[in-house]
């Protein structure tokens, strides 16, 4: 009991930075068409047709079967199979806003070697960067999420909080960046910096996409978001960037066997 207090405690610590993402997004579930299912009962859809839309989107949502596969589409369609937990996390040895070591530092090996050669080639080039938030575990999810349904009601919360299993920071292959100078971490001010443009000009160069570009919000269901790199490996990201399309729009074009 104690260890959960305390779990929970450090997590409220964690707020600041783990909302600095998700907590800024929105998802758009409506532009398609779709209203999510209220599990609270009091919220539940009334109407006929709200009750048709939300059986169409539980429809649906289906578990992700191989959450393991690098190029893997986690949204709030295709959601991480419960606790699900990647086994080969590490720490990247880049530089992080906070010195002090967190588990929210940690990718897959994969996605950590290939997030070293980006910093470096970024350095290189005279772009300093800094990761803010990567691996957030399924318990840390669910914790944040039920923190912001006590604190807002579940209808509100899942406006702006990912629930869990649909965050992709569940997977170690994503991470939110920043500017060298630890300035606007995962908030609207990286937009339009020279930071963000060379890593929306070279991420997939080491395996990277903006996973959530301007303009596709109601495709990806979240605002545009240029500090979020999701890995998914080279070849991939160089079609995604080429195309200038999203995973969604990716899967789309290819059967989806992730
Ligand atoms: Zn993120």
């Amino acid at each position: 009991m104690v260890k959960i207090f305390s779990v929970i405690t450090s997590l409220m610590l964690l707020l600041f930075p783990l909302t600095g993402c998700m907590g800024k997004s929105f998802f758009s579930q409506d532009d398609k068409g779709v209203t999510r299912t209220e599990s609270d009962g009091k919220n539940s859809p009334s109407s006929a047709a709200s009750k048709k839309k939300a059986e169409h989107r539980e429809e649906q949502v289906q578990e992700v079967f191989n959450p393991e596969s690098i190029p893997v589409l986690v949204n709030q369609y295709n959601i991480l199979p419960e606790n699900y937990q990647p086994e080969d996390l590490v720490y990247p040895s880049i530089p992080y806003i906070s010195n002090k070591k967190a588990e929210k530092q940690k990718m897959r090996k994969e996605a950590a070697a290939a997030i070293e050669k980006l910093f470096a080639a970024a350095e290189e080039q005279g772009i300093g960067l800094a990761g803010v938030s990567a691996y957030r575990s399924y318990t840390a999810q669910k914790a944040l999420f039920n923190y912001y349904v006590n604190q807002d009601g579940i209808k509100k919360a899942k406006m702006y909080s990912a629930e869990p299993g649909t965050s992709e920071h569940e997977t170690g292959l994503a991470i939110d960046v920043t500017g060298g100078n630890g300035k606007c971490p995962a908030e609207d001010c990286f937009a339009g910096t020279v930071e963000a443009k060379w890593l929306a000009n070279h991420a997939d160069e080491y395996g990277f996409i903006i996973r959530y570009p301007k303009g596709k919000e109601s495709i990806t269901g979240y605002k545009y978001e240029p500090w979020h790199l999701r890995y998914v490996g080279r070849a991939v990201a160089k079609v995604i960037t080429k195309h200038g399309i999203t995973l969604e729009e990716y899967y789309d074009a290819v059967p989806v066997n992730n």
